[in-house]
């Protein structure tokens, strides 16, 4: 493990051997932390992951939902917390089925031919030989889950806590069966939740239709944005307050193409409004409609098959059609009759799979059902008590709205793939008794007959809106229940807040007594450069575990975090993944550079920093970089730590960039080099000082960039062969290393030097010159730059520097921002005669630019002409040709030019 650091830094060489010794150590344990460090055991600290698919392969997504996870893992266990992130994986009951069937499809084979058990069997061995390499993807990006308590939501005890549940809901009345209007997709051929029914805005029609009175002359106008329904109506109704309408109440229509006589009535569901204000009613295939039905006692009439063809209870000529092509059968014909008043186009909410992506149909059906008013109460009580807390807060509205108007949920589904519903059926008509059952029935309870299970599973959330307890062993009273129940925080993107999200506090609280967390983190979502969310039938994903290759886990992971601000969706660009990750990678060798040096620089005496022993470094000892550093190091920490605990990771991760990057690396480093190198006295105070705060930055970005940080981190002197950062404390920010006079000033020898580089390059100056400075006004910090004087001469390359008036007459000029005056001397840095010649040809362009521009700009016709945009465009060109033009007069002017 301890070899030599590499000269360059090589992810692919570091990150699996880190990842598979951490394992081993058994680091991501919540007892990791007293093992290494001892004493009481810590607060626990919880995270239910997420449970993904068993099927599914790690995107871009995921990464980000899991990184941010692992980020707040990794901070708190090093806060001394017993932290524990649980990982599972979900059946996904239609998800995991759908792609088993598409299989059995290519072999010509559906599951109704290899019969119930053989095709579970299959889904079985589909799981086994793929499932779980999402959980193998995800350790490649570093998640540091306790992987020995993974579950699957099909698992022996979790499958028995789901059916604990279903009898226990059963028992209290929550759970029921009911014939009601589902949502229904006719190729997944299953009942879906409300939530599953994915409402999308579409260009729809809306016809209207007469229906004739069956006595006498006259119709009834009714509007539909599905003809094929029509030919399962069982009424007409209208409001009873609608004077147009009041006098047909009780009269019957004759219902064309069937030629049935259904009633027309009354019923306060109808908006007057709404088309002609009649709708027709049709009690099978709508909610409102079914409502109504069962108020007037309306016969239902199914027309559809499960397929969605139209069935055999309409007309033989539309029997067997596909909905949609009902639909254009029925206008037809209804035309051809002088029975079509007009079409009209309509925008309107149509629902759809949010597995297949296939309409729903909404049908009637025997379902099981949760009543969910008595579980959204408390659920909503806690989140009004302030008790749970959603960040973003705003997105605690929809968790509010939702629950406010929540509606049962449908739990029964036609699938195979999941957990059976524990119900049995008596066969014996006499007695015909329903029993719930923890355990499997082989006989009736009350009669001793023939049983059969119900043949249908559970919705897959039916499992997953368990798993804060049913993964520490509930129903069981475990140890792992009383230590890490209730849990603290849920991250999330906003996608499946009802699904999940809100399902599991309603579950917390009906089984525990507790939500089983009360800070919801809801992040954002990866998108394009076009800010299209990635998805696989887009093509526009990026694969993170390319990226781990190409970049490492830890460009990946600082990459989605420093792109990510609370609320914000995450940009990339699919096309260019250097534009994307090369950022974090570069700093990643910046930072493998930064700890090559500091680590080959430490041969050589040093002394402790603090503590008790004889040879603590005294504040005295140290230089004004040693101050600034330590200063620079303690307000990162508090910084970090700040934005760390209120979720802005982003804000965690530039601050400890922009420490590690600019502070350490570029100035300290550079700063102490000739104590370094004995050039000055003071090695042994510049070595503790770079050790000491590049411990505490490496501690810092650990929870974000977890392999680099540790590969270094464990090559310190004097580091024990088992310690790993992870399990490091974090680091406290300590007042006593507050200096704000140190802060103020080595920034300002920061701004002499960058001052003079600044100038170096404008008038270019070959790297190696030398120049002299003179520093003609001095404001605040006097003593700072005359004590700093060898760094300032060092660092900007500067041969003398004094202070005064200047001699010369030509050269570069700044004023700092305390007004602290600097000049550079440039006459014998450059050759004067080439650069004013160099800048008089470029003050001559510019000259011709800007002529050329106010000729066009005073051209009335282009003016008035051309769009108000454009002609602000070129007048911004102008200004700035003019004010670039003017610039380089001054600078001309500076080295005494004479004109151009
Ligand atoms: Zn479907
Ligand atoms: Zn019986």
């Amino acid at each position: 493990m301890t070899a030599p650091l590499a000269p360059q830094y090589d992810p692919s060489q570091i990150e699996a051997p880190l990842y598979a010794w951490w394992r081993e150590r058994r680091l991501f344990e919540p007892e990791a932390v007293q093992r290494a460090r001892g004493g009481a055991p810590g607060e626990p600290y919880v995270i239910q992951m997420p449970p993904p698919n068993v099927t599914a392969e790690l995107h871009t997504g995921h990464g980000l939902n899991n990184t941010v996870q692992d980020v707040l893992i990794r901070f708190e266990r090093m806060r001394g917390r017993r932290a524990l992130w649980v990982p599972g994986t979900d059946h996904a009951g239609i998800a995991t089925q759908n792609v088993v069937e598409r299989l059995l499809a290519k072999e010509g084979l559906t599951r109704f031919d290899l019969g119930r058990d053989a095709f579970v069997e299959r889904v079985w061995e589909y799981v086994h030989a793929t499932g779980a390499r999402i959980l193998e993807q995800l350790q490649a990006i570093g998640c540091s889950a306790d992987w020995s308590r993974t579950y699957f939501t099909l698992d022996e005890d979790l499958s028995r806590a789901v059916r604990e549940v279903f009898v226990q809901l059963y028992e209290k009345g929550l759970v029921y069966r009911g014939h009601y209007i589902i949502n229904w997709c006719p190729r997944c051929l299953t009942a879906l939740s409300n939530e599953e029914a994915e409402k999308e805005e579409e260009d729809g029609r809306l016809w209207h239709f007469r229906y004739p009175l069956a006595e006498g002359d006259g119709h009834l106008t009714i509007a539909t944005t599905r003809p094929e329904t029509m030919l399962g109506d069982t009424a007409v109704a209208v409001h009873p307050e609608d004077e147009r309408y009041r006098h047909l109440i009780g009269k019957q229509l004759r219902l064309p193409l069937v030629d049935r006589l259904i009633p027309v009535v009354a019923d306060e569901a109808v908006d007057p409004a709404f088309g002609s204000g009649a709708v027709k009613v049709t009690p099978a295939h709508d909610p409102t409609d079914f409502e109504i039905g069962r108020r007037h006692k309306l016969p239902s009439v199914d027309v559809m098959t499960p397929e969605a063809r139209m069935s055999l209870a309409v007309p033989a000529r539309f029997q067997g059609l596909d909905r949609f092509e009902a639909r254009k059968r029925v206008s037809k014909e209804l035309e051809e009759l002088g029975l079509q008043e007009m079409v009209e186009s309509h925008r309107h909410a149509v629902g759809h799979c949010y597995r297949c992506d296939t309409v729903i149909e909404p049908r009637l059906s025997e379902q099981w059902f949760v009543k969910m008013d008595p579980l959204a109460r408390p659920a909503l009580a806690r989140y009004r008590d302030g008790t749970i807390r959603f960040i973003p807060e705003r997105r605690g509205d929809d968790y509010e709205r939702w629950l406010d108007g929540i509606r049962d949920w449908c739990i029964s589904r036609q699938l195979w793939w999941g957990h059976r519903i524990p119900v049995w059926y008596c066969e014996s008509e006499r007695c015909a008794r329903i029993s719930v059952s923890r355990t499997d029935l082989t006989a009736c309870p009350a009669c001793g007959g023939a049983v059969r299970q119900d043949e249908d599973v559970l919705d897959t959330w039916f499992s997953s809106w368990l798993v804060p307890f049913t993964s520490l062993g509930w129903p069981e009273k475990t140890d792992d229940l009383a230590t890490y129940y209730p849990g603290h925080t849920l991250v999330s993107s906003p996608d499946i807040i009802f699904f999940w999200v809100s399902r599991m506090i309603m579950s917390g609280l009906q089984f525990m007594g507790e939500p089983p967390y009360t800070r919801i983190y809801l992040h954002g979502v990866v998108r394009d450069t076009q800010h299209r969310k990635m998805s696989k039938s887009l093509g526009n994903g990026i694969d993170p575990l390319e990226v781990v290759e190409r970049y490492g886990a830890d460009a990946l992971r600082y990459s989605l975090i420093s792109g990510m601000s609370v609320g914000t969706d995450v940009i990339l660009d699919p096309n260019d993944l250097d534009s994307s990750f090369t950022p974090a990678r570069n700093f990643a060798n910046k930072l493998w550079n930064a700890g090559r040096f500091i680590l080959s620089n430490l041969e050589g005496p040093t002394r402790p920093l603090a503590g008790r022993a004889r040879n603590v470094v005294r504040r005295q000892e140290l230089t004004l970089a040693d101050r600034w550093i330590i200063a620079r190091c303690e307000a990162t920490v508090r910084e970090a730590t700040e934005a760390y605990e209120r979720f802005r990771l982003n804000e965690a991760a530039g601050a400890v960039y922009r420490f590690i990057w600019s502070d350490l690396a570029d100035w300290y480093i550079e700063q102490i080099k000739p104590r370094l190198y004995g050039d000055t006295p003071g090695g042994d105070v510049a070595r503790a000082v770079a050790v000491q705060t590049f411990d505490v930055a490496l501690r810092m970005l650990h929870p974000v960039m977890p392999f680099i940080t540790e590969t270094l981190w464990r090559r310190f002197p004097g580091r024990p062969a088992d310690a790993s950062i992870s399990v490091a404390p974090w680091p406290l920010a300590d007042k006593r290393a507050e200096d704000p006079e140190a802060l103020r000033d080595f920034g300002l020898v920061q701004e002499v030097v960058g001052a003079i580089r600044a100038i170096r390059a404008e008038y270019g100056v070959q790297p190696g010159q030398p120049v002299r400075a003179v520093v003609t006004r001095i404001e605040t910090g006097d003593g700072a730059i005359r004590r700093e004087q060898a760094t300032v001469t060092r660092l900007a390359k500067v041969s003398e520097l004094s202070f005064g008036e200047p001699q010369d007459r030509v050269g570069g000029h700044a004023v700092l921002s305390d007004g602290t005056a600097v000049f550079v001397p440039l006459g014998d840095a450059i050759d004067v005669e080439r650069e004013c010649g160099r800048l008089g040809a470029e003050l001559a362009r510019l000259a011709q630019l800007v002529e050329a521009q106010e000729k066009k700009l005073a051209n009335q016709q282009f003016v008035s002409r051309a769009p108000a945009d454009v002609v602000q465009r070129e007048r911004e060109k102008a200004a700035t040709w003019r004010e670039q033009r003017d610039v380089l007069g001054r600078k001309r002017e500076l080295l005494g030019c004479g004109s151009a």
